[in-house]
Formats: structure tokens, C-alpha cells, sequence
């Protein structure tokens, strides 16, 4: 599923997946957007509930060790594993990465996982894969450990801006190059716990207005598109 172009300007094409857009109506004030709505909560549970299933098929006979990446992560395992409603095993892995402006994709691990997984299917359960370099070191220090088979999962893939490349084996969508807000992605550490993906065009007015999160997803919000 691909999301290219979701926050597409006023007056674009409305993007696949994407729940709704802005139809050319500047919001109040007048100026750019600052917050767009990229996936709505039921988009982002449809596609959980695919993932699920399919899952669930490829890992019968075997119980798989989902691992997931605190703290963005956790909200879509917290989804999958249910929407999946399959025998696993999940555990919780914390890492930094050294140096954010460095491009080195060395991380530190903050918090361990406490399963062995010798011997055992692991599947990294990812927000969203940007460079790919956390994830691509992360995964050499998984596979150190000697599993019988290492996948991903990650709900977002940003492929526009990888530096490595990483094999994923379940994308939930592709997104643009735009940050995002919601269902586990934080905006400085806030807004985890929101429902659906919000595409920040305009951080310093968003940190300046936390509110203006909540405009997209407002019955009469400039997000919203007039009922047909
Ligand atoms: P990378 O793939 O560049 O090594 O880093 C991926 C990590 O950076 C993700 O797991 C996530 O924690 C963080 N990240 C990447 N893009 C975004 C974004 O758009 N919003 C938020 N909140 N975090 C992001
Ligand atoms: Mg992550």
C-alpha cells in the first residue's frame, strides 16, 4: 500500500489509503497547513487487521518471538498481536542511537530482551523504517544470537530517505518524506497515544500550538472534506 504524495498539496489527487486531504480552503488565518491528516484510525486498523492475518498464515505451526523497539513501537504490536490472535511470544528491546546527527546507525541498547532466542522465528515489530539504520544494526545484533529466522514487520516505510538497504517482510504502507505524529510516533516524546497519523509540515508551529494536532481529525476542522 502506498502513500506517496499523502499529504498531497490543496487540490492534488486524493491518494490511495489516505483517508481525507485539504480541498483548497486555506485554514482560518490564511498560510500553509501545518498538520495534515495522513491515516485515519480506521485505515490504520484495516491494514493492522491484513497484517494480522497474514501473520498468522505464515507463522502457523510455529510460535514466533515478536520484538519490539520502545517506545514508538509499541502501540502497533500492542494492535498486531491481537489483530494476529496467534500463539507468540513478545518482548521489549530500548536503543539509542549515539549520535542522532551522525548517520552511523551505531545505537547503544538501553534495555535488553529477556528471551533467548536461539533456536527461535523473531520478528522485529518496527513504527517506521526511515534510513534504515537503526534497524539494520539492530538486526545484525539480533541475528548474533542464532534464530532460526530474523523479519520485519514495520507499519511505515519511508523508502525515500533509506540509506540501507534493509529487507522488510511486511510493510504496512509506504509514506512520504514529511514527519509524522500518532499511533506511537512522538512529537518530543507527546502524542503517542493518538489514534491516527498526523503529517507535520510545520513543526516549530506545532510545538508553539499543540492544538493545531487536533485540527485535522475535527468534525469542522480544516481538514476535513465537506460530507457527499
Ligand atoms: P532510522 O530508520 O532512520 O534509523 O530511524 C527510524 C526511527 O526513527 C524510528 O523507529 C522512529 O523511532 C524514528 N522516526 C523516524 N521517522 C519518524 C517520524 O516521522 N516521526 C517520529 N516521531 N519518529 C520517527
Ligand atoms: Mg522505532
Amino acid at each position: 500500500m502506498t502513500l506517496d504524495g499523502g499529504v498531497a498539496r490543496a487540490g492534488g489527487e486524493r491518494p490511495a489509503g489516505a483517508s481525507m486531504e485539504f480541498d483548497g480552503e486555506p485554514p482560518e488565518g490564511g498560510g500553509p497547513v501545518a498538520v495534515r491528516l495522513l491515516l485515519d484510525e480506521a485505515s490504520v486498523q484495516a491494514r493492522v487487521a491484513e497484517l494480522g492475518v497474514e501473520l498468522r498464515g505464515d507463522y502457523e505451526g510455529v510460535e514466533p518471538i515478536l520484538v519490539s523497539v520502545l517506545r514508538g513501537g509499541v502501540v502497533f504490536l500492542a494492535d498486531l498481536v491481537r489483530a494476529a490472535a496467534m500463539p507468540c511470544l513478545v518482548d521489549f528491546m530500548a536503543i539509542s542511537r549515539f549520535d542522532a546527527s551522525e548517520d552511523t546507525g551505531v545505537v547503544r541498547i538501553e534495555k535488553d530482551l529477556e528471551l533467548d532466542l536461539s533456536g527461535a522465528h523473531v520478528l522485529v515489530v518496527e513504527d517506521i523504517v526511515d534510513t534504515g539504520l537503526t534497524l539494520t544494526y539492530l538486526l545484525r545484533v539480533l541475528a548474533a544470537r542464532g534464530p532460526a529466522s530474523l523479519r520485519v514487520c514495520a507499519l511505515l516505510d519511508r523508502r525515500a530517505r533509506r540509506i540501507v538497504d534493509v529487507p522488510l517482510s511486511y510493510v504496512g504502507f509506504e509514506v512520504p518524506d514529511v514527519f509524522l505524529v500518532g499511533y506511537g510516533l512522538d512529537l518530543d516524546e507527546r502524542e503517542r497515544g493518538r489514534r491516527e497519523l498526523l503529517a507535520v509540515e510545520d513543526l516549530e508551529a506545532v510545538r508553539g500550538d499543540p492544538a493545531l494536532l487536533d485540527l485535522p481529525t475535527r468534525p469542522d476542522g480544516p481538514g476535513r472534506l465537506p460530507p457527499v
